[in-house]
């Protein structure tokens, strides 16, 4: 197994003990080991890269509070690093503090979609096959429906494989989120033509587009893709992408926001025991931010994006 970076930085940073500030071969000594921590958690190189140089230079110098081992603070110097580039916030304690009565009566899941534009609503739903398009897609189903009483329809676009859009029929059954009747034979951009217009008749708020994934991205389905956003002009464009894809993270992040364009990124599979690297490189390429993450198969698995608690993975 991977050795937690506090344990990997403590032969190095014993050496600075007693010392007052930390000094730039400190810094170098200690950040090899962060270097190799990322990698391990399968943080793309350009990424670790650059991850590392902004450290370095809010490292050096520091003062060495005398309540805590020169350790602890290039940890939570990393931490707090890591945290920010992952939220895309400045300082790891931007977090808003409101009191926790006002925080249960929201839903922070429905909050960290854009719902702004005339219903119905269109969400599209993209990424490869198996990356969790279609349980994700019930999970936002189910809680923008009971959380902000949406009235949701979701349909699939999936015309490869009919068993897609039977398993988002099922699922649809099994919250009680409505879905567009499967017609066999339509091609993709038809039914998601068909699901908006269903969803102005039907007064539905928001309509879920599931789009078909391929095990390996194919220009094919990248067209595809793209000509459905083109005709439905989502609010939101969401990529979901399992935890534990490890470096193929930047390829798939890549394309899908050059090729079809998305405007957030899902996380799912955090339940497993990925590091979660593949959240840093997909947040710092695309420049698109992570909101939510999938906990397990279950439909309420979902969660809004905890910058805090990947950083915490990624270093071990
Ligand atoms: P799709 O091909 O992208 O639509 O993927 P599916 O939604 O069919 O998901 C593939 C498998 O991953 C299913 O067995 C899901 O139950 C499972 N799955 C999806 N999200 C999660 C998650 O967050 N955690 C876990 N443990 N399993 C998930």
């Amino acid at each position: 197994m991977f050795e937690g970076l506090s344990g990997r930085l403590g032969d190095v940073l014993e050496k600075l003990r007693g010392k007052g500030s930390i000094t730039q071969d400190d810094v170098n000594a200690a950040m090899r080991e962060v270097r190799i921590a990322l990698l391990e958690a399968d943080v793309a190189l350009p990424v670790v890269k650059d991850f590392v140089n902004t450290v370095k230079e809010r490292a050096v110098g520091q003062e060495v509070i005398k309540s805590v081992t020169p350790g602890q603070m290039v940890i939570k110097i990393v931490h707090d690093a890591l945290v920010e580039m992952l939220s895309g916030r400045i300082g790891s304690q931007v977090e808003d503090e409101e009191d926790d009565a006002e925080a249960r009566k929201r839903d922070r899941v429905a909050e960290s979609l854009n719902l702004n534009a005339t219903p119905p609503v269109p969400i599209l739903m993209v990424g490869l096959q198996g990356s969790g398009k279609t349980t994700t897609s019930a999970k936002i189903g189910l809680r923008l429906k009971s959380a902000m009483r949406k009235k949701v329809l979701m349909a699939s676009l999936d015309v490869q494989r009919p068993a897609a859009q039977h398993q988002l029929a099922v699922l649809g059954e099994q919250t009680g989120v409505d879905t567009l009747p499967i017609i066999m034979g339509q091609q993709p951009v038809q039914i998601a033509r068909r699901a908006l217009d269903e969803g102005r008749k039907g007064g539905y708020d928001v309509v879920i587009l599931d789009t078909a994934g391929r095990l390996a991205i194919d220009e094919e389905l990248m067209e595809e893709v793209a000509e459905v956003r083109k005709v439905t002009n989502p609010a939101e464009t969401l990529l979901v992408t399992d935890a534990m894809i490890g470096q193929d993270a930047v390829t798939v992040a890549t394309e899908f926001n050059d090729k079809v364009g998305i405007s957030g990124i899902v996380l799912t599979r955090v339940d497993g025991d990925a590091r979660g690297g593949a959240a840093l490189s997909m947040r710092a390429i695309t420049g698109r931010p992570i909101k939510l993450m999938g906990v397990g198969e279950k439909m309420d698995a979902l969660e809004e994006f905890q910058a805090d608690r990947i950083a915490g993975r990624i270093l071990g």
